[in-house]
């Protein structure tokens, strides 16, 4: 046996200097070719895990030869968001600013739990909020908190929408197994976020109180479907509390009519969450501030800077009009929390289920500060000025269809041959899809848009241009045999 080494010290200022200027090099040239990798990677799953070794080591490793094992074995066996060709899902960026933002949190390790152990961190959320709710026209009441992913925030919000009924107790009695407690309802379109769904199983209202409302021809929710829906609901004794409306769905972001909903909600007692988790950025915009029409009647919105405001992950943010419901859902303090003579500061502690919190708000303020509100408006402005170009292509080819007319920066449509149809078609368009990725030079995913199988290309990447959509087509025309 060898002999136990002292405890280490934490690397040296002089260290941590050398690594960490080489570690700045190696991101800035990252970033200067962020396509010098291909955009999937050629791995097979366990392929990478099976490459390191199988236990930790005794003793510590130089920082050199774990650069090198990160550089050689880990970026290769990477998905590449930060890549220009990367148009699936929705596209997101890694910006300078937003990089830098989160180095200095980690530096801090602020756990922002109660204003005490973070005024920096507590009020800067609280500031840096109201400005991203200034620029997207929402009103002076709403209040903010980030959180990591808009799923917490959905839960979030069905949680703070219990509260609206106290007299139901469930805060204090839960929902299970209980005779006085009726069907309490959630509402939501058929093509609502999934997480809506995971919301409603975790919190205990089980995906039977989950009401899936019929869309219209351009899928988004049907207002008077949804009236006659809770209407029934009340008949039959029970409760609608919440309905989730979307700006910017998923599949083909299309955007539920939240005015006619947000009058339905008022009218009915009900609570009105809408998920812009995407589309909610575009409203930045001042010809695209009509998306976010309605939404100041909401009790709750979510929207996702780690989507299409070039902000790393994660950073997603939900506003609310009642920030005293989301606490009464949330609230619960220890002895050891206490904390005597500040009951009139934000502890973020109490707004989630999260205790303590990543000092998520530095990333957020450096990237609307370095890029401006105007700047960020002119990026969003060109991806869909691009998205717009490629329906343009798209339309002005016979064999091409568009499956929705999205207003966002991201395109739904399919190859379609005249000699198929029905399966055939699908098929083809799924092939073709897996060609197109094969290429490593873009990454696009697919839906379903009732039924049909269609190719779905998102531009949220601050990389990408005209230049690489346009490859990205020709790419697609090359895959469907296509020789126009
Ligand atoms: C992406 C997306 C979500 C989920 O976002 P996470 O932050 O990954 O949880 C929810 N709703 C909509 C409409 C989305 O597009």
């Amino acid at each position: 046996m060898e002999q136990p080494l002292p405890p280490p010290s934490d690397m040296s200022p002089a260290e941590f200097r050398k690594h960490g200027h080489a570690v700045i090099d190696w991101i800035a040239d990252y970033l200067e070719k962020p396509d010098k990798w291909p955009v999937l990677p050629d791995v097979r799953p366990g392929e990478i895990r099976g490459a390191l070794p199988q236990s930790p080591p005794l003793r510590g490793e130089p920082m050199e030869a774990i650069l090198a094992d990160f550089q050689t074995l880990i970026v290769p066996a990477t998905t590449h968001w930060n890549h220009p060709g990367f148009m699936a899902y929705f596209a997101n960026s890694a910006t300078g600013a937003g990089i830098l933002g989160e180095a200095l949190t980690a530096a801090l390790n602020v756990n922002a739990m109660l204003w005490r152990t973070s005024p920096a961190a507590t009020e800067l959320e609280q500031l840096t909020l109201d400005w991203l709710r200034q620029m997207l026209g929402l009103p002076s009441e709403f209040f903010g908190a980030i959180a990591d992913t808009a799923s917490s925030n959905t839960l979030y919000a069905l949680a703070a929408a219990r509260e609206m009924h106290p007299e139901l107790r469930i805060r204090e009695q839960g929902m299970a197994a209980r005779d006085d407690l009726p069907p309490v309802l959630i509402f939501c379109s058929e093509e609502a976020h999934s997480s809506v769904d995971k919301a409603v199983m975790t919190l205990g209202f089980g995906l039977s109180a989950l009401r899936k409302i019929p869309t219209d021809d351009g899928l988004r929710m049907d207002a008077k479907a949804l009236a006659a829906a809770i209407e029934r609901a009340r008949r039959a004794g029970a409760i609608p509390l919440a309905v989730v409306a979307t700006v910017g769905t998923t599949s083909t972001t299309a955007i539920d009519p939240v005015p006619a909903i947000a009058d339905i909600c008022a009218r009915e007692k009900v609570w009105l969450h809408v998920d812009a988790s995407y589309g909610g950025t575009a409203a930045i915009l001042p010809e695209m501030r009509h998306v976010l029409d309605g939404c100041d009647r909401a009790d709750s919105l979510v929207v996702n800077p780690h989507k299409w405001l070039f902000t790393p992950m994660d950073c997603s943010v939900l506003y609310t009009r009642r920030p005293d419901l989301l606490k009464r859902a949330f609230q619960h303090i220890p002895d050891y929390l206490v904390v005597s003579g500040s009951a009139d500061v934000v502890n973020l502690m109490d707004y989630g289920i999260a205790l303590g919190r990543r000092f998520r708000a530095l990333k957020l303020w450096f990237v609307i500060r370095q890029f401006g509100v105007e700047g960020l408006a002119s990026l969003i402005r060109e991806h869909i000025r691009i998205a717009d170009r490629l329906a343009e292509w798209i339309d002005a080819d016979a064999e091409f269809e568009r499956l929705t007319d999205g207003q966002f920066s991201t395109v739904v449509f399919r190859h379609h041959p005249a000699e198929l149809a029905g399966n055939a078609l699908n098929e083809h368009n799924a092939r073709l899809l897996e060609k197109v990725n094969a290429t490593g030079e873009v990454y696009l995913s697919h839906t379903r848009v009732r039924g049909n199988y269609a190719l779905r290309l998102a531009i949220g990447n601050i990389h990408t241009t005209e230049v690489h959509v346009r490859r990205a087509f020709d790419l697609i025309k090359e895959a469907g045999g296509v020789h126009s």
